[in-house]
């Protein structure tokens, strides 16, 4: 009987235990979502900004733009946590409409600070879910008349998933974003499936090779053997390479052996604040030979 009890107990403690954690998780996505909801509201994001380095000449070609989010309650909250939250409440559409705005209007800021057009563009993410929607062209279309920048400074990184969802929709937009004049980047390549024919029949420019493969390609011998198919193929059609999560010397020295065209990563630089971006490329870029 006793046995039995303990037993009991047991149980119900592990279904305590489960059901708190169930209920701590629902109530943490609800607090996420309500002080997401109430930061987007008052302008509480911010962006930070990763340089993008040319490879072989170690020129700074852009920044990928990266949505930050300090909350007063919450504290610093990870991007994958409230992009994810974001995605699941349909915020996704403002947060992503602001982070375009934000991103051009930042290059807009630093053309006017040197009294010249930067020769940098800006990568800005979008997620599926912005993709399912019709209005992303014009979102672009707003921020590029709102800032007064030139579309082929803008790079849309988009991934596979929003291309396998609704490959019809998605041919559409891309060549919408082309009409602009801006770039397509596939991101976090070799994570999804990986649609080939869809790599030659959709307008992408740029293959981003995720991080997971980059940044142990020195171990281990498979992901080495991923990022080489992965560099030959975009070679054969015609496309440009961005390697992601480049975090030493060594794996940028590689990669630029390799043909890969650019890079992305802690060995160059995290991201960056408005100011500290601007800094990280004034202070490389040489005046004279404007
Ligand atoms: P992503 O687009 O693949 O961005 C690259 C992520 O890798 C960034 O994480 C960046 O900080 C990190 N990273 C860059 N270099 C290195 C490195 O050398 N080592 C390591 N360990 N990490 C590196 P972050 O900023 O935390 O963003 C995570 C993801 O959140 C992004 O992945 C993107 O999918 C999403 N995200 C961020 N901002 C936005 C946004 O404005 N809109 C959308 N839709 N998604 C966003
Ligand atoms: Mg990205
Ligand atoms: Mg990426
Ligand atoms: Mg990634």
């Amino acid at each position: 009987k006793a046995q039995a009890a303990v037993k009991i107990a047991k149980r119900s403690g592990k279904v305590e235990i489960y059901r708190n954690g169930v209920l701590k998780e629902a109530h943490r996505r609800f607090l996420v979502e309500s002080r997401l909801r109430d930061a987007l509201s008052k302008g509480a994001l911010t962006l930070a900004f990763q340089p993008l380095i040319h490879l072989s000449s170690s020129e700074i070609t852009g920044f990928e733009a990266l949505a930050r989010w300090n909350d007063e309650e919450l504290g610093a909250v990870a991007p994958v946590e409230f992009i994810a939250v974001a995605e699941e409440s349909g915020l996704i559409v403002e947060l992503g409409r602001w982070a375009a705005l934000e991103a051009a209007q930042t290059l807009a800021r630093w053309d006017e600070a040197v009294g010249q057009t930067l020769p940098v563009g800006m990568n800005i993410n979008l997620s599926p879910i912005q993709m399912a929607r019709d209005d992303v062209a014009s979102m672009f279309e707003e921020a590029l008349r709102f800032s007064g920048i030139e579309g082929r400074r803008l790079t849309a990184e988009i991934t596979e998933s929003a291309i396998i969802a609704d490959p019809e929709k998605a041919r559409k937009l891309l060549f919408a974003l082309k009409e602009l004049k801006m770039s397509i980047a596939m991101d976090d390549f070799g994570t999804g499936f990986s649609n080939l024919a869809s790599l030659h029949s959709l307008p992408i420019d740029i293959l981003k090779i995720d991080r997971s493969f980059v940044s142990t390609m020195m171990e281990d011998h498979d992901k080495e053997v991923i990022v080489r198919t992965i560099l030959s193929m975009a070679e054969s059609l015609n496309l440009k390479v961005t390697a992601e999560g480049i975090e030493d010397q060594s794996l940028a020295h590689r990669l630029q052996q390799w043909g890969c065209w650019q890079g992305q990563g802690y060995y160059f630089a995290k991201p960056m604040n408005e100011a500290e971006a601007f800094d990280y490329w004034r202070v490389r870029w040489n005046f004279e030979t404007v």
